[in-house]
Order: C-alpha cells, then sequence, then structure tokens
C-alpha cells in the first residue's frame, strides 16, 4: 500500500526522508553493529547521538547560552504538574485559557498553589485569542502560562501576552519549530515532540537556568524536578533514547530545509491555500477568527453533521487520512505540520472542492 497523506493532529506526520534513513539505520548504526533501541545510553555512540540532537535544536532556535534544553518523558501532561512544582515559590500562577490543554494545565496548578484564570475565550468556544495585552497580572505571580498554538480549536498567539515583567510559560507542542521564536521572551518553552518533531515519547523542555533551582515544592520526585535533568544533561535515568534520535535526525532535516525562516514560509503558503478555498467556499466554513487562525491546525465544518461525517470516509478512501476534527468539537480538523508536503495540502483542497460541486 502507497502512504497516506496524514492529516492527524498527533502522533503526526513525519518526514519521509527522517524515516527511510531510520530504516536503513534499523539493523547496524553506524557501523555499531546495533540497533540505537539496542544501546547503552552511557555509550559514546549514544552521548553523540543526544549532543548533536540538542546541539541542532540549539542552532534552530538560537537557544541562548543561559537556557537549558532537556529531553524528558511523560508528556506534555506531565508539565502541567512540573511546572507549578519547580516554579511555583509564590505559589500563584496565572493562565490564559485558550482551549482543552491551557484548562488542564489551569486545573492541574490548583492542586499546587493558587492559579487564576486571567483571560479566557471559552465564551465563543476558543474560537479566538483574547486581548493580552493589559491583564490583571497578580502582583506575585511567579508565571504566567499560555498554550501558544491551540491544537484542537487550532487558534495561535501571534502576539505573545503582555506578562508585566512576569515570566512566561509556553506549551508549544503543536507549533514547535514551525517558525522562528526569541527564546529570551520565555521563561519555559516546551512541547510534545509528537506533533510536529518525532515519535510520542519525548518531551523538550527549553528552560532559563535561574528557573532551575532546588527549592521546589515539598514532596516533589527526584523524577519530576528540573534540576536533576539539567544536572545530569537528560542522562539521569534511561530517556527515551530512540525517540530522541529520531528528533535529532528531523532537526537535521529541518537544517537541510533551510532552518526556521524557510519552514515558516512553507508553512504559511500551505496554510493559506487552505485557507484561501475556506474563504471562498460556498459549502465549508473556517471556525477560527481570521487573525487568530494557526498555520499548523484548521479546523472546519460543513454545518451539517451527516455531510462531515461523508467527507471525513470519503477523503480516507481518496488516501487523505485523519480528517476528523477532536471528539470535543466535532467537524474537521486538517493539521499540516512541517512535514506535510505542499502537494498533500493540495489534493486535500482539490477533493474537498470536488466534494463541494456534488454535495452543494
Ligand atoms: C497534544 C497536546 C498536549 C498533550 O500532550 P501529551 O504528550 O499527550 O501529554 C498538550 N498540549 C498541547 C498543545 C497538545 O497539542
Amino acid at each position: 500500500m502507497e502512504r497516506v497523506y496524514n492529516f492527524s493532529a498527533g502522533p503526526a506526520v513525519l518526514p519521509e526522508e527522517v524515516l527511510k534513513e531510520a530504516a536503513a539505520e534499523m539493523l547496524n548504526y553506524n557501523g555499531t553493529g546495533m540497533s540505537v533501541m539496542e544501546m547503552s545510553h552511557r555509550s559514546k555512540a549514544y552521548e553523540a547521538i543526544i549532543q548533536t540532537a540538542e546541539q541542532d535544536l540549539r542552532d534552530l532556535l538560537q537557544v541562548p547560552d543561559n537556557y537549558k534544553i532537556l529531553f524528558l518523558q511523560g508528556g506534555a501532561s506531565q508539565q502541567f504538574a512540573m511546572i507549578p512544582m519547580n516554579l511555583m515559590k509564590n505559589k500563584v500562577a496565572d493562565y490564559i485559557i485558550t482551549g482543552q490543554w491551557a484548562k488542564k494545565a489551569y486545573a492541574e496548578a490548583k492542586i499546587y498553589g493558587t492559579a487564576n484564570a486571567v483571560a479566557s475565550s471559552a465564551d465563543q468556544t476558543f474560537s479566538y485569542i483574547p486581548d493580552c495585552s493589559d491583564l490583571p497580572i497578580s502582583e506575585n505571580a511567579d508565571y504566567v502560562y499560555i498554550c501558544e498554538n491551540n491544537t484542537i480549536y487550532g487558534t495561535k498567539f501571534k502576539q505573545l501576552p503582555n506578562t508585566k515583567g512576569k515570566t512566561l510559560v509556553a506549551d508549544v507542542s503543536s507549533c514547535f519549530l514551525s517558525e522562528p521564536a526569541d527564546i529570551t521572551k520565555y521563561g519555559i518553552m516546551y512541547g510534545g515532540v509528537q506533533k510536529n518533531i518525532g515519535p510520542a515519547g519525548v518531551v523538550i523542555v527549553i528552560i532559563r537556568e535561574d528557573l532551575i533551582t532546588e527549592d521546589t515544592l515539598p514532596g516533589t520526585p527526584t523524577m519530576l524536578k528540573y534540576k536533576i535533568h539539567a544536572d545530569n544533561a537528560s542522562l539521569y535515568n534511561t530517556p527515551p533514547a530512540y525517540g530522541i534520535y529520531i528528533c535529532g535526525k528531523v532537526f537535521q532535516w529541518l537544517k537541510r530545509m533551510g532552518g526556521l525562516e524557510a519552514m515558516k514560509a512553507k508553512n504559511e503558503e500551505k496554510a493559506k491555500l487552505l485557507y484561501d478555498f475556506l474563504d471562498e467556499s460556498r459549502l465549508f466554513t473556517g471556525t477560527v477568527r481570521k487573525e487568530d487562525r494557526s498555520l499548523m491546525n484548521v479546523p472546519f465544518i460543513t454545518g451539517n453533521e451527516e455531510l462531515d461525517a461523508k467527507f471525513v470516509k470519503e477523503a480516507k478512501a481518496a488516501g487523505l487520512e485523519n480528517l476528523k476534527g477532536h471528539r470535543t468539537v466535532g467537524g474537521m480538523r486538517a493539521s499540516i505540520y512541517n512535514a506535510m508536503p505542499k502537494a498533500g495540502v493540495e489534493k486535500l483542497v482539490e477533493f474537498m472542492s470536488d466534494f463541494e460541486k456534488k454535495n452543494h
């Protein structure tokens, strides 16, 4: 069977080149006579893999020297707890609620201290990003938290919130490395890699060094302390070794593609194809306020649930997979991450256009 165009929100499409390289190295990595899955994480060969991966990520995002890059486990969801456990010195944090993932992070933080929802777009099913230029940021907030790209609803912060000098913490799971970012504006930028970078099982945390302290909340497990992982260069215990190796390959692929400026241009081009079609369509409608549209996740509807289901089914038969919207919102969603080729989006738009002619 041929490979399909996979529009899944995550785990999601990976660059075909990377998969082929991994396949070629599966039985014998670089003359070691074994697979990366089989080697000690303390071996010279693996040390080179993780160190190169870190350096390539540092290069891609121009991560300054006073930030650590950690390769951890537990998914993005574990960070929902790890962040307050490590950062809540005053036990106060402000959350901007722009969707399910921000809501979950907010609920988790409440276990550890006072979490304030300082803004929300729940009033219009999270279809926009609230104005964050002058929020009632708490005087003693340890940090301000956002989910920068809302995977389920398809919104993205085009401008970071005014945190009034407080530390910004951002979940970038679904927009990681989709465009350049100014790391100095963040205290922590983190994301699960299974959306835009690699296989599930790795979460990357980019953290400013002054936020890495011994002073965590009482009872914080060793494994949930940033310091233990930072002091041990992500090798305190066995890391998700194979996943990190694939991430490293994706970083090298991104460098070959021209880096994050080039990816941004490609991503804008792909998203424009789809959004322009949606804006003209007499059948399909985008669900997000225009100025807040994500380049990565594009939700849309026909306004008729039966027709939506028919669309998803027929698209699948045409080799366009995983277009069903999130179970909490319905409709459709096309996730068009870095590794989705332009040809995939073109094929989707062509299919939508045909479907519209037949069903409108
Ligand atoms: C998928 C996703 C998560 C949850 O990731 P897990 O690795 O499954 O815990 C959190 N935040 C965002 C923005 C996501 O897209």
